[in-house]
């Protein structure tokens, strides 16, 4: 892939400030737990935060393929920490195509800036990957609508700001018909109750459960019109799981690099442990599939630039990615012999990280459902 001028500059912004301001203390912010919204609003400030949103609302409106690179170079500091502009990236767009104009102009500078963390809650104790079937309920109830239910396994869940969530306001039988998007602030609303999880990791983003009691959310802040939520979040899939397969491969290349560095100094049997191909063939292979979900990646991405479908090719990256990036990771950790079985050094972090994305924005046999469908029809399955 040949780039652009204007994307190589922000390519380089991003990777200066992945290799400075995040790979260093990537494990440190781990045992912290928390989400550090100073360095949040810095990436606002530098401008890589929904940079494929119109200037108006704090973008610098590039195509999704800059935005993939983005994505990417903040992963190799920090996996968890590029969750951010990926996650504005899918939430953001949904809003500015059916949210009221005051939610759009009050919310998504917001999240550019850094100021605001907005989780999207589709996922249900009765299952994620049957999404359709969600049954946390809206009713209308004069000018509001009241939402009672659970969302569970919510990326953000304990501490976003506000919430997509997708509810039922059709019959408990209207499938994905019957689904509507609201979207509401934490602060002021009455009713919300959440839930961290004690997860194998992430743990900065978090994830839990979102309890709606009773919860009063005003008519003009249902997104889009009654029955069209679920079509508008599938849509936005396609995109955010091209960029999530590029968030593995930045997080496989930085173990990558490190391994193969590790392998020109460390010495077993008189020399470096790189001049033995039982080490360096895996990590060629490493760094060839790599490279392919990559091209893959952009690929899908610029089909979207171009306004063509990518339904089948996010869907292959989306289970690729993850499951290509934990196998190198792995190993990684196995070319640093027994250093690597210790949390000093940060493989065992991205495998742990990594591999949530694995179940996380839907399986790897969900994707490969979407695939066949796109085949051979919806009666694929
Ligand atoms: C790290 C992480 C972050 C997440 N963040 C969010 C979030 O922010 N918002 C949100 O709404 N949800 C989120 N989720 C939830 C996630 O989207 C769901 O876990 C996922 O969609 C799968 O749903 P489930 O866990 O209920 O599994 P189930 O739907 O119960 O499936 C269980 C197993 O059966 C398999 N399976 C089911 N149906 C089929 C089929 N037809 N063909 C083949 N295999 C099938 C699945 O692949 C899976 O292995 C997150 C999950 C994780 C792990």
């Amino acid at each position: 892939m040949v780039l652009t001028d204007d994307q190589k500059a922000l390519q380089e912004t991003a990777r200066r400030f992945s290799r400075e301001r995040l790979l260093p203390d990537y494990q440190k912010r781990e045992k912290l737990g928390v989400l550090d919204r100073a360095l949040i609003a810095e990436m606002g400030a530098l401008g890589l935060l929904g940079v494929d949103l119109p200037e108006e609302v704090g973008g610098l409106g590039v195509d999704a393929v800059t935005t993939g690179l983005i994505a990417e170079e903040l992963a190799y500091g920090d996996f968890n920490v590029s969750a951010v502009p990926v996650g504005i990236s899918l939430i953001a767009a949904i809003l500015m195509r059916h949210a009221r104009p005051e939610v759009v102009q009050e919310w998504v500078p917001r999240m550019t800036r850094g100021d605001a963390v907005v989780a999207i809650c589709l996922t249900e104790p009765r299952g994620g990957s049957d999404a359709s079937k969600l049954q946390l309920r809206a009713k209308r109830n004069g000018d509001d609508w009241v939402l009672n239910g659970e969302k569970t396994s919510i990326t953000f869940a304990d501490r976003a700001d506000a919430y997509l969530v997708f509810a039922r306001t059709g019959t408990p039988e209207s499938g994905a018909k019957g689904v509507s998007a609201f979207f509401f602030p934490y602060e002021g609303t009455k009713g919300i109750s959440r839930t961290c999880f004690d997860d194998l990791g992430s743990h900065i983003i978090g994830r839990g459960s979102v309890f709606l009691d009773d919860v009063r959310v005003p008519a003009s802040h249902m997104v889009g019109t009654e029955g069209k939520g679920f079509t508008q979040v599938m849509q936005g899939f396609d995109y955010s799981r091209a960029l999530i397969a590029l968030q593995c491969c930045g997080a496989a290349q930085a173990s990558l690099d490190e391994a193969w560095a590790y392998a020109k100094e460390r010495e077993a049997f008189g020399k470096p442990i790189g001049h033995f191909q039982g080490v360096s063939f895996p990590l060629a292979e490493g760094d060839s599939h790599i490279a392919a979900v990559r091209q893959l990646s952009y690929h899908a991405l610029s089909l979207r630039d171009a306004g063509l479908p990518h339904t089948a090719e996010a869907a292959m990256v989306k289970w690729m990615g993850p499951k290509t990036a934990v196998e190198v990771i792995h190993q990684c950790l196995l070319t640093f012999g027994h250093y690597g079985w210790s949390k000093d050094l940060p493989h065992q972090q991205r495998l742990r990280d990594v591999m949530g994305l694995e179940i996380g924005d839907g399986t790897a046999g969900v994707m490969k459902l979407i695939v066949a469908r796109d085949r051979i029809g919806r009666a694929a399955g």
